[in-house]
């Protein structure tokens, strides 16, 4: 089953109306692989979400960082699913390893807000991946099946879930993960959705890398049978994010 090549880019805290401005156009200009290749998205700041949306090419979408785990309410600080269903953005990323460690965001909790979100009609890009001593003391598949088992514990339907992998050590440090590292994981966790979920599910899952993914390293990662596109951070807001897209080809 054909699984389409799929590249996310996390701007996390950063960027002024002029930085975004600034890259709208440089993606905007961009000459990339059709959408048939290669499906991209992008994940501004809350707030500039809306001026992304309707300035950005359309053959690009965007996604929230984050979202509330419930209904809206008295939640102060917070964006409810309902809200990005409100204002047309399609996905929403959830549980990335930032939330998990500095928010104190559980296995279950984001479990919960995955299903939500998908039950608002999100689509979701949902992180898992084991920090450096989780890895060094061989737990990295035991930690990376919890989380992802807290997410398939709640969820009936995968149609609308990218799981990334992404390693803590990776995350923003420069070091990334080896294609043979990453794939030994990915290649895992399609097996863990095989046995748990479904054959079809398991199939038609894309299992995107993220960890210090840049213009120089993607080429390699993206080769590897398992490895079906990233999340980009810090290289999101550069021009070799166009390379990194490019590499779906
Ligand atoms: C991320 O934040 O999801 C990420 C992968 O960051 P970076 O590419 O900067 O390591």
């Amino acid at each position: 089953m054909g699984r389409k090549f799929f590249v996310g880019g996390n701007w996390k805290c950063n960027g002024t109306t002029e930085d975004v401005k600034k890259i709208v156009s440089m993606l905007n200009a961009a000459e990339v692989p059709s959408q048939d290749v290669v499906e991209v998205v992008v994940s501004p700041p809350y707030v500039f979400l809306p001026v992304v949306k309707s300035s950005l090419r359309p053959d690009f979408h965007v996604a929230a960082q984050n979202c509330w785990v419930k209904k809206g309410g008295a939640y102060t600080g917070e964006v409810s699913a309902e809200m990005l269903v409100n204002l047309d953005i399609p996905w929403v990323i959830l549980g990335h390893s930032e939330r998990r460690a500095l928010f104190g965001e559980s296995n279950e909790f984001v479990g919960d807000k995955v299903a939500y979100a998908l039950a608002q009609g999100l689509k979701v890009i949902a992180c898992v991946g084991e920090t450096l001593e989780q890895r060094e003391v061989g737990d990295t598949f035991d930690v990376v099946a919890a989380q992802t088992k807290a997410i398939a514990g709640r969820i009936s339907d995968w149609t609308n879930v990218v799981l990334a992998y992404e390693p803590v050590w990776a995350i923003g440090t420069g070091k990334v993960a080896t294609p043979a590292q990453a794939q030994e994981v990915h290649f895992e966790l399609r097996k863990w959705l095989q046995t748990n979920v479904s054959p079809e599910v398991a199939a038609s899952t894309r299992i995107i890398y993220g960890g210090s993914v840049n213009g120089g390293n993607c080429k390699e990662l993206a080769g590897q049978p398992d490895v079906d596109g990233f999340l980009v951070g810090g290289a999101s807001l550069k021009p070799e994010f166009i390379d990194i897209i490019k590499s779906a080809e």
